[in-house]
Order: structure tokens, then sequence, then C-alpha cells
């Protein structure tokens, strides 16, 4: 087969790793860098040009698109769905899942757990919105923010009520959420492909961090997931139409609930803290589609 992995950086590990297994099942693979593909649209014959050559039979691409740059990115992809090339992430599903609160709809009519979220339009009433997430301590989301920045722990309804105004302000939209204390400042990632998880790891934020992110000085170990995480995984990835997702999860009370489903994630954390080779289980989720 062809592929291409559309990617604006050549020299991250996972596309690394997505091109040795490629090669390794004899397929041919290069990256291209979507924000440098120009798009030609004509009756019957959509086509998209990269370094001023035509790219011609494409079997697959595998999108992995920065969140910076969802716009132009999501159509590239459009672009090669219409040429009819197979795609690991539909245009749509990007789209979809770059909306954190499109999302998080999505997901809820998906009957999935969920943290309580509020979201105004720049609600002066801040008191009510803190009541309704339950009360302090909540957190407060900026609505396009990721690798943690811009989530807060609002310890008490004062401290809420002053960061949502200044948000407000700002005219910054933000998410308030009920705060899951017993998460334990940890998070699961399930990377599903294909309607299966094919690996789970939990992330452990540093002492005294909330946040869980790796990006945040977080820790990941490997986990085997309860029937119940598994199924809430493989159902959020569907939802969202996803073939290949990130789901991330937290551990409650009342079982586990769905915080984000990422569409383009990493494959270092999870490759390392399983040991599994993720990125031949995706080759493999192509051949069977192509
Ligand atoms: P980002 O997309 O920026 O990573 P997240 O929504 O995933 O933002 O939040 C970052 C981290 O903060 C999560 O991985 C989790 O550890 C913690 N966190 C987020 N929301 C909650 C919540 N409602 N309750 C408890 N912890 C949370
Ligand atoms: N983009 C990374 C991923 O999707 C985020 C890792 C993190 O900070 O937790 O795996």
């Amino acid at each position: 087969m062809n592929i291409k992995i559309l990617s604006a950086n050549p020299n991250l590990y996972s596309t690394n790793r997505l091109i040795e297994a490629a090669t390794k099942r004899k397929h041919t693979i290069e990256v291209i860098n979507h924000t440098k593909c120009d798009i030609v649209i004509e009756k019957k014959n959509p086509c998209v040009y990269y370094k001023g050559n035509k790219i011609e039979n494409v079997d697959a691409v595998i999108p992995r698109i920065g969140a910076s740059v969802t716009f132009y990115g999501t159509a590239v992809v459009r672009q090669f769905e219409m040429m009819r090339c197979f795609t690991t992430t539909e245009s749509i599903a990007l789209v979809r899942s770059r909306d954190k609160l499109r999302s998080l709809q999505i997901l809820s009519r998906a009957g999935l757990g969920l943290p309580k979220t509020i979201f105004t339009n720049y609600s002066k009433n801040v008191k009510e919105i803190v009541d309704q997430a339950g009360g302090a301590p909540v957190i407060i989301k900026l609505l396009e923010g990721t690798q943690g920045i811009g989530v807060i722990l609002a310890e008490t309804k004062k401290a809420a009520e002053s960061v949502i105004e200044a948000f407000n302000n700002l005219q910054a939209r933000v998410i308030v959420q009920e705060y899951i204390k017993e998460a334990g400042g940890a998070d699961i990632r399930a990377f599903v492909v294909d309607g299966h998880v094919v690996g789970a790891m939990k992330r452990q934020g540093k002492e005294g961090e909330f946040r869980s992110n790796l990006h945040r000085g977080g820790t990941a170990s490997v986990i085997e997931l309860s029937d119940e995480e598994e199924t809430a995984a493989i159902k959020a990835a569907r939802a969202m139409g996803l073939g290949i997702a990130g789901v991330d999860l937290l551990q409650s009370s009342r079982g586990p609930l769905i915080l984000e489903v990422n569409s383009s994630p990493g494959l270092e954390g999870i490759e390392k803290a399983t040991g599994k080779d993720i990125a031949t289980t995706i080759i493999k989720y192509i051949e069977r589609n192509v």
C-alpha cells in the first residue's frame, strides 16, 4: 500500500514508529506536511499538490493534525476522502473531537458517564454556575486549552467565582466542571483502535498536582482496565466516530467518567508504558480497510 502520514513535524516519536511499522510490513510510507499541501477542486477530479507535485495513487492517510491547524488540516483530510483514500481519522470526527463542548454533548447522548459540566454564554450569574457544578471545589477549563494548560482547580466558591468572572471579562470561554476528588490526581488513557482497547495506562500527576498530563510532569504506568472501563472507552470512540482514539477517563465512585477523546493520541507514552507495538496495530487496521 501507499500510505501518507499527514504531519507538520516529521521528527516525532509517533511518526517515526508508524514509518517503522509500515516499512516492516512492506508498505510505502511518507510524511507530508498538510500545512504545505494545496487543494485543487474541479469537476470530478479532486487532487492534492505537495511541493508542486500532484499526489497520486494514495491508498490511505494517517492524519496527525495539531490542534492549532485543525481548519486547514481537516480540509486536506477531506480532500483525500474525496479522492477515495482510506483515512484512519475521518475529517468529520476530527472536527468533532476538537470542540470540547460538542464532544461532551455527543458523549452524553451516547449514555456515557461524564463529570457534570456547565457552559454558559458569559453568564453574570456565577454563583449559580458554581452551585450547578456541585459547589466548590470546581474545575474551570478554557475551552481551547490542551495538555492541561488552562485547567484550573478552584478550591473555594469565592475563588471559583472570581476566576469565572475574570475569564468572562476577557471573553475567554470556559466550562465549569464538577471536581472528581476521588480520582486522586490520576486519569486513565485507553488507546482504542478499530473498536478495541489496544493499550491502557494510568497517569498520575506529580505530588500536589491534580492534573495528570505527562506534559505537566505526570508519570505513566500500565493498567488492566475493568470491563466497565473498557466498554466505556470503546463506546466513547464509537460515539465520536473515531477509528483511532485516546480516551481519557477518570475513576470515580460512580464508575468511569469520560474526560475527553483525543483524535491524534501520541504513541510514545502508551507504547513505553505498555510495551506494546501499537504502531503495527494501526498499520494492520489500515490493511483491513484498503
Ligand atoms: P487537557 O485537554 O488540557 O489535557 P483535561 O480536561 O484532560 O485537559 O484536564 C487535564 C487533567 O486535569 C486531567 O488529565 C485530569 O487529571 C485533571 N482533571 C480534569 N478534569 C477534572 C475533573 N473534573 N475532576 C478531577 N480532575 C480533573
Ligand atoms: N498529546 C498527548 C497525547 O495525546 C498528551 C499527553 C499528555 O500530556 O498527557 O497523548
